[in-house]
């Protein structure tokens, strides 16, 4: 079995500052197998880490910003670019042999996501949904993605969406081991999402907060 957190941001995303050691410390602290990298449109970290971290197992992804709402790309080879559409955002991630999931369906906050209408007409091109988030803003969203893809049969992945090191490997999906994105989504049948979500709105005012602190400065 592996352990890996399927869903971490590292420098290279505009918000986040987790930096290739942190993630090779915080692994060997969590006991995770490894993480997959998916940055806000940026491919660099997930592109040159997979080698400077080889003793982990990295997927190299992508979180991308479609017109529609964020859609991650798993296995991938190259950058897909943001501000497509949905589907064009999913056609781009197939034809490079990648996977495609939705993060935190269910998270009201954000201003574009895709409906519940638009994730079962999109649905066969839609591999897994993110059943398991470590920061919704609302508790109730990771119960409500998890009830809507066991209804649809939809697959589940489970990931910290961590930005800073100390969030890394808060939520793992654990799953036999697997090579390529084929077996990784047989051995996702078998997949045990694990850990909570460690985001609240009091966690994230205080973020706010410190922000506005910062930019008075
Ligand atoms: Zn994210």
């Amino acid at each position: 079995m592996v352990r890996l957190d399927l869903h971490i941001h590292t420098k290279f995303s505009f918000d986040a500052s987790i930096t290739a050691e942190e993630i090779r410390e915080r692994c060997r602290e969590l006991g995770l197998s490894g993480v997959a990298i998916t940055d806000h449109n940026s491919f660099e970290a997930a592109r040159a880490w997979a080698e400077e971290l080889s003793d982990l197992k990295i997927i190299p992804g992508e979180e991308v910003r479609s017109r529609h709402g964020e859609i991650i790309g798993l296995f991938l080879r190259e950058k897909v670019p943001g501000g497509l559409t949905a589907e064009e955002t999913m056609a781009r991630i197939k034809e490079q042999g990648g996977l495609v999931c939705v993060p935190h369906p269910f998270d009201y906050v954000k201003l574009h996501r895709l409906s519940s209408t638009d994730l079962l007409r999109m649905r066969d091109f839609i591999d897994f949904l993110e059943g398991l988030n470590g920061k919704p803003r609302f508790g109730g969203a990771n119960d409500k993605a998890m009830r809507f893809a066991r209804e649809h049969s939809f697959l589940m992945s489970g990931g910290s969406d961590a930005h800073s090191a100390t969030h890394l490997g808060r939520v793992y999906t654990e799953m036999p081991d697997f090579s390529g994105p084929q077996e990784f989504m047989e051995s996702l049948k078998a997949a045990t999402l694990h850990g909570d979500r460690y985001s609240t709105w009091s966690g994230q005012l205080g973020r706010w907060k410190a922000r506005l602190r910062r930019s008075a400065r």
